[in-house]
């Protein structure tokens, strides 16, 4: 964890949007997505299963495939659109950490044999020189007995350590940006805390700057500076890690956070969120939270919602802060009155 160091952000995603197109329909996988990460910072991307954390993670690594595509929007590296001038350039500066730390190594190659390929792909380091900077990151991801283990095969470690061996394959490349995607999830607990540990370490041992993405908000809010929180394909809320834990303004974020249990227990009582995250088949034409949302009124079936200012850091995008929505119906129009609102509001792209 630690403060933002440079205004320029090191990367922006700027309205992104992103169509996966089957034989049957399109699925809005991205709708208009607005964030961004700054030097040594740590990002988190929270939403439940499906609300488009890893096509958000994959399009930023350029692995959008067909079905999928990027529709429009911007994936500013450094200053450069990715999405523009390719990935090929950046492909050793920003690196990923999957959740499943079996599927990211390859059973038949021991572990120091694949860290040592990506040491060769993108630092040329080849023979004597790739192996001891294997054992080197091995050691920095806090492997016991690396040089006895670099020989290893991923069946010989545990779950804990395989993880810790991805992340030092991942580490090979030298990146600037480590995008973790749910990195923990197939771990228990305490190797899930040795893990985020780990990577708070790397963190402020080298400058890395780390998109966190996790469904769990227990866990966003150990290792997050600022957290974007996502719900079918949009952010719906922004905000500096603790001011989103102590003041949450999207009902979506209120909810997630009443669904655990050691910050729920602070505020009244425990909820769930009803329902699922739905598969949207196009653009947004109003809030796509409201068929699940508790504080839901008739104009969130039709309008759909921009990101409001909510001071500090954080915005929403809900309508209850759109005050032409929630003011009271003029008795000559059938319509909410007071329409000059919008200074308050700052736009979030979204594809309207
Ligand atoms: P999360 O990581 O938040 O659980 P994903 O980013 O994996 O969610 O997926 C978001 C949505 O994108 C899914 O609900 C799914 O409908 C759609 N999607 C993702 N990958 C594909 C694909 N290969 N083909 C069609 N739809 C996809
Ligand atoms: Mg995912």
């Amino acid at each position: 964890m630690s403060d933002a160091r440079s205004e320029a952000p090191m990367l922006s995603v700027e309205d992104l949007s992103v169509v996966f197109r089957t034989d049957k329909e399109r699925v809005h996988a991205l709708d208009g997505v607005n964030f961004d990460i700054r030097e040594g910072e740590t990002v988190g991307l929270v939403g439940e299963s499906g609300s488009g954390k890893s096509v958000t993670a994959r399009s930023i690594l350029g692995l959008i495939n067909d079905p999928g595509r990027i529709e429009s929007g911007a994936i500013r590296f450094r200053g450069r659109d990715l999405t523009d001038v390719g990935w090929t350039d950046a492909r050793g500066d920003i690196a990923i950490v999957f959740q499943d730390p079996s599927g990211s190594l390859n059973p038949v190659y021991t572990v120091g044999n694949q860290i040592r390929e990506a040491l060769k792909i993108h630092r040329g380091l080849t023979g004597r020189a790739a192996r001891e900077e294997a054992i080197r990151l091995l050691e920095s991801v806090g492997i016991p007995d690396a040089p006895g283990r670099v020989n290893a095969y991923p069946n010989e470690f545990s779950g804990g350590m395989r993880q810790r061996a991805v992340i030092a394959t991942a580490l090979a490349c030298d990146p600037d940006l480590l995008v973790c995607d749910e990195p923990t999830t197939a771990l228990d607990v305490t190797i899930q805390a040795q893990i985020l540990d780990l990577l708070d370490d790397l963190q402020r041992e080298s400058g890395l700057s780390i998109l966190f993405i996790t469904h769990d908000m227990g866990v966003v809010s150990t290792v997050a500076d600022r957290v974007n929180v996502m719900y079918a394909g949009e952010i719906v809320e922004r905000a500096p890690a603790d001011r989103l834990f102590s003041d949450p303004a999207h009902p979506y974020t209120r909810g997630l956070l009443a669904s655990i249990p050691s910050v729920g227990a602070r505020g009244d009582r425990l909820l769930t969120i009803d329902g699922e995250v739905p598969t949207p088949n196009e653009a947004p034409t109003a809030c796509r939270f409201a068929p699940r949302c508790p504080k839901a009124f008739e104009a969130c079936d039709h309008v759909h919602p921009k990101h409001v200012d909510q001071g500090g850091g954080q915005s929403a995008a809900c309508l209850l802060f759109e005050e032409e929505h929630t003011t009271p119906v003029t008795p000559e129009t059938g319509r909410p009155g007071v329409a000059d609102t919008h200074s308050a509001a700052e736009t979030d792209g979204g594809t309207e």
